[in-house]
């Protein structure tokens, strides 16, 4: 049975959601970690990641160059980017606020981890007909935005000041003026169920 998104036609389309995947949506801390202990032996945990690019400290790598050639495969087989776990409720909460709204991906991602990207959010039905894999997600023009990248969240309260800016609460960023915390994926499913009041007596 196709999911209520698709077979109701008559949805109302009510707010644009931006969604980051990696931190947000997609493990890829828990997911590089895996494959790094698998690989080297080693016992590292996502409770050990405190801030941005902590891969550059926690592995043997000697830049955080070194360890992307490595996340990438290096050319051969798939990037750690095709086997993450999804957190708990994020596809849920995607798929219920995908009834009433258009999910849109927004994915700062190298340029070889395009294709398993595109692998990921097929295998894991990503209700999304809309994926921006960008840099500037700025660029892109929504409602809301759900974040984990303290540039990437600096970057859109500055260039789109009408939008509302959400961070996911990770040890790898800080509250940011103007921008409006969230701990989970129920918290933030009750905001948007929240804002969908607001908007639609302002539409
Ligand atoms: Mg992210």
């Amino acid at each position: 049975m196709p999911p209520k998104w698709l077979a109701d036609c008559g949805r109302k389309v009510d707010m644009r959601l931006g969604i980051d995947l990696d931190g947000v949506v997609a493990n890829f801390i828990l997911g590089w970690m895996t494959r790094y202990n698998m690989e080297f032996g080693t016992h590292l945990n996502e409770e050990m990641v405190e801030h941005w690019d902590a891969a550059g400290d926690l592995t043997h790598f000697t830049d955080m160059a070194a360890f992307w050639d490595w996340a990438g495969a290096a050319g051969g087989g798939p990037t750690v980017f095709r086997d993450l776990i999804p957190y708990p409720g994020a596809l849920s909460t995607l798929n219920e606020l995908a009834a009433n709204h258009d999910i849109v991906i927004l994915s700062m991602k190298p340029d070889w981890a395009a294709s398993d990207t595109f692998a990921w959010i097929a295998e894991h039905h990503i209700p999304t007909r809309e994926i921006h894999l960008i840099r500037d997600k700025w660029r892109v023009q929504c409602d809301v935005y759900l974040d984990d990248s303290p540039a990437a969240l600096a970057a859109l309260v500055e260039h789109r000041p009408e939008a509302i800016v959400c961070r996911y609460i990770r040890p790898w960023n800080d509250p940011v003026i103007g921008v409006r915390d969230i701990r989970d994926w129920a918290e933030f499913c009750s905001f948007i169920k929240e804002e969908e009041c607001v908007w639609s007596q302002t539409a």
